[in-house]
């Protein structure tokens, strides 16, 4: 077999259908957020980055940079090892502390990424478990769906936020076999919010293990930036809850917060966990840092909702078609993956704005749409720009307005 040949003709059929990811090549600069340099064809130039996950700018919060600095001249820049062999630092312990509170959960535990966590805590209980049946929401990140599928156990897969569903498979198996019922509170690419309180209303009365991925939600939030869960009321009902420092709190990795057996099972078995060589420990002080001011600043909340409300205001008044989102997340749709492309190539040519096109397989074909999200940084101005911008594209490329 001829393999480069046979690589190049599969990205061949992936250019042609549009789906090819190009990524930008930026130079963050702290402090300037949310403007950025881009780097092309041996140039650069400022560009206004809206397409960020660091929702609230923490990765460039002084406070926390100053936290990462000290940390690593005071204890080096790597682990040292695994956590089993000489790579837990007293920084991991006060990290996971700091989660279990955040959450209210007897512990946590972190991960190298959030996707390491789902694709962890998932594939070890489903495995462990025996004869436990997985029900997993149909719009589910691919680190759940993974994790699922390492595990070979069953699995029935949900309508979308649909609890009634979700009830009827359920009821379709055995009432003595264990389950797990895995979902997300926000849903990053509709900006939709799970009904929780209903699908812990089922796992309860059909003995599910509930197990929320809130990583579009931790940070942004309930009161101390715990989730949606928090914002509910609900978050002592949901067993398993997990999260990423990388988003909202802007630095790097995952976890979950849980109960103490359930956490010391997942660290005793769970091999995405045990194999791998611990966090750098001025990572673990720079998210303990970003978490501990994040959870003490509801204005920082505030402003990003009103934010992400004013841009929703402003494109919709323009007449772009704003999918029905409820939180922070702005989807506009467009709904071809070519001109899906060629309208963030427009914006950044001809407005130095930075919007990435969101393609399958992140969505289904038809849905492709670029995927706006808004921090406290964004300011009226901001705003102006990326309307007028937006109008601008959509006349260029004939695109559909809002019906
Ligand atoms: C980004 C994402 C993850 C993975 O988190 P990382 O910390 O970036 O690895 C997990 N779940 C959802 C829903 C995500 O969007």
């Amino acid at each position: 077999m001829d393999y480069d040949a046979f690589f190049g003709e599969r990205l061949n059929a992936l250019k042609a259908r549009g789906d090819y990811r190009i990524f930008a090549e930026l130079e963050r600069r702290a402090g300037d957020f949310p403007s950025a340099l881009l780097h092309e064809d041996g140039a650069a130039d400022d560009v206004t980055v809206w397409c960020s996950n660091d929702y609230l700018g923490m990765g460039q919060n002084p406070d926390v940079i100053a936290e990462m600095v000290r940390a690593v001249q005071a204890h080096g820049a790597g682990a040292g090892g695994t956590r089993n062999i000489s790579g837990t630092n007293r920084l991991h312990v006060q990290l996971e502390q700091e989660l279990a509170s955040l959450h209210q959960k007897e512990a946590a535990l972190i991960f190298t990424s959030g996707y390491v966590a789902n694709m962890t805590v998932l594939s070890t209980l489903a495995r462990n478990i025996p004869g436990c049946i997985v029900y997993s929401d149909a719009k589910n990140h691919n680190s759940m769906i993974e994790g699922i599928r390492h595990s070979r156990s069953d699995k029935r897969v949900w309508k979308h936020n649909d609890p009634a569903d979700l009830e009827r498979l359920i009821r379709e198996d055995d009432p003595d076999a264990p389950k797990l019922v895995a979902f997300e509170s926000v849903y990053s690419m509709d900006g939709d919010i799970a009904p929780i309180s209903e699908i812990l209303d089922i796992c309860e009365r059909y003995n599910a293990i509930s197990y929320l991925d809130e990583v579009h939600a931790v940070g942004m939030y309930g009161d101390t930036g715990a989730g949606v869960a928090e914002r509910d009321g609900v978050m002592d009902r949901v067993d398993i809850l997990q999260g990423t420092l990388a988003k909202a709190f802007g630095v790097i990795g995952g976890y979950i917060a849980a109960s103490a057996n359930l956490v010391d099972f997942i660290r005793s078995f769970g091999n995405g966990f045990i194999f791998t060589t611990a966090l750098p420990p001025g990572i673990a002080a720079a998210a303990r840092k970003s978490i501990s001011i994040v959870r003490q600043s509801p204005d920082m909340r505030v402003r990003h909702q009103e934010r992400a409300a004013a841009v929703k205001a402003s494109l919709r008044a323009a007449g772009l078609p704003v999918m029905p989102s409820e939180t922070h997340i702005v989807p506009v749709l467009v709904g071809n993956p070519v001109a899906c492309r060629r309208a963030s190539d427009l914006l950044m040519e001809r407005h130095r704005i930075y919007v990435q096109p969101i393609n399958y397989p992140t969505v289904d074909r038809g849905t492709e749409r670029l995927r706006i999200t808004p921090t406290p940084f964004h300011d009226d101005a901001a705003i102006r720009r990326l309307t007028e911008a937006l109008l601008d594209i959509w006349g260029v490329l004939d695109l559909k307005r809002a019906a």
